[in-house]
């Protein structure tokens, strides 16, 4: 299977480090092992509509819905963003195949939502007439269409009427990740701050009382400044709320965890910020939320502490020797860390002391460290398509603030991905439209929502 270069099997390769810890090499002790192991992609979704059947579990889960991947790959270019990276390039399922794919998934499941899922929903060139033409096959049935978080330049009220056709509308959520425009420059995430206070404004106006904001903290370059912004930009959106609905109860809760730098990015070879001082900046955020009279009591704030961050970047960023440092955490007892009342960072950094005693590294230089451009990462051997020459310079851009624009809509700028895997774009739009289909349930609609 290894000789076919789409199966990694981590024995077959061979690890040689420098004294002070560093990778030196990573070889092949197969003959038969290619050097680097190569990502696969499928290149026409529609001739792939699975899951056909998804199972419907018994018990009550967090999403009951059925979910349909209208399309895979991001162009978009965040540079924090492991998935856009890794699924390049963009290839859209076509409306025909969505439709079919919703039509056979709720007679097989009787599923009474569908999620139309992907990396930025709204981004689907058709998207307007996919929601448009499901509501309208479905309209007077209980079946309800929703998009996971909406980009804040993609939202459009028409899109976000038809989601919520017939039904209530409870929230939004967008994630702009950054609170100053420098640090959304840095992470290549091109939305204004007037692009978020013209959204929540359309969105207050026609209704909505409740919009989400999604940030992180601890990204690279990033000051106290940046961070104490998020504080300003949820006190615009209240005030412009308020003005817009011409009321006062309508609410905006500040969601931020800290920045976990992930392979293949451009930020792979960031220092991630250590925990004391996530923690400090977050601190600092929520007394300035809570501090502003006007608007504090509008804003929610939830936040994650920064250590689980530090254990993800472990974990995330980590070599094959971190591999005994799972084994020596779990033979300590640790189980379900996921789970906040089962995770102890002591646990784990005393594992990590016990595991790495040998070794010239510690949980700080898998962490906080910033690698350098010579420096063998632990995954150069896998293949994801993306030069990491092209890494690096958008690594360095970052730093200046310099931003990358989507390769959709405008010139390829060599990212390395369609060229090493021999594949393309594939957007539309088609111009087809969905047909009316007889529908079984004829059952009034309750709710549904925009996004989640
Ligand atoms: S190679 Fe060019 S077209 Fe393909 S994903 Fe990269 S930038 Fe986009």
């Amino acid at each position: 299977m290894a000789e076919t270069g789409s199966v990694y099997i981590p024995a077959f390769y061979d690890v040689d480090y420098h004294d002070d810890g560093r990778i030196r090499r990573v070889t092949a002790n197969q003959t038969r092992a290619p050097w680097r192991v190569s990502k696969h992609t499928v290149m026409n979704l529609d001739e792939w509509p699975f899951p056909k059947k998804p199972l419907v579990p018994l018990a009550e889960t967090v999403h009951e819905r059925m979910s349909v991947e209208i399309f895979r790959g991001c162009t978009r270019g965040c540079r924090f963003c492991q998935a856009g990276m890794i699924t390049r390039p963009v290839r859209e399922r076509s409306i025909t195949g969505i439709g079919e794919m919703v039509k056979a998934g709720l007679e097989a499941t009787g599923y009474e939502e569908v999620g139309l899922l992907s990396l930025s929903s709204a981004d689907h060139s058709e998207i307007a007439e996919v929601a448009k033409d499901l509501a309208d096959r479905y309209e007077g049935t209980q079946t309800g269409l929703s998009l996971p978080s909406t980009r804040v330049d993609a939202f459009n009220v028409d899109l976000a009427n038809e989601l919520t056709r017939n039904g209530r509308r409870s929230g939004l959520t967008f994630a702009p990740e950054g609170g100053s425009e420098r640090i959304r420059k840095v992470i290549n995430k091109m939305v204004t701050e007037e692009d978020l206070i013209r959204t929540v404004t359309t969105a207050y106006a026609n209704g909505w009382r409740q919009v989400k904001l999604y940030f992180m903290c601890g990204l690279p370059t990033e000051t106290d400044e940046d961070v104490l912004q998020i504080a300003e930009v949820a006190k615009r959106v209240i005030e412009a709320g308020r003005e817009a609905s011409g009321m006062k109860d309508i609410r905006c809760t500040v969601s931020i965890g800290g920045f976990v730098p992930k392979p293949h990015t451009p930020f792979q070879w960031a220092a991630q910020l250590d925990h004391e001082a996530t923690d400090a900046r977050l601190h600092k955020l929520r007394d300035a939320i809570r501090a502003d009279r006007r608007y504090g009591k509008s804003i929610g704030f939830r936040y994650h502490d920064g250590k689980p961050g530090i254990i993800e970047g472990l974990l995330s960023r980590g070599d094959r020797r971190v591999g005994a440092v799972i084994e020596q955490v779990w033979r300590q007892g640790a189980r379900f860390d996921g789970w906040s009342e089962h995770f102890s960072y002591q646990g784990w950094a005393d594992a990590a002391h016990e595991a790495l005693s040998d070794v010239p590294v510690d949980l700080n230089w898998y962490t906080i460290r910033e690698r350098g451009e010579d420096e063998v990462l632990p995954w150069d051997h896998l293949d994801s398509g993306l030069d990491k020459e092209w890494l690096w310079q958008d690594w360095q851009e970052s730093i200046s603030g310099a931003e990358v624009e989507d390769c959709r809509w405008t010139p390829c700028y060599d990212c390395g991905v369609c060229d090493q895997m021999g594949t393309s774009i594939q957007i539309g739009p088609t111009g087809q439209r969905l047909l009316p289909v007889m529908v079984v349930d004829p059952t009034p609609v309750l709710a549904t929502e925009a996004s989640s």
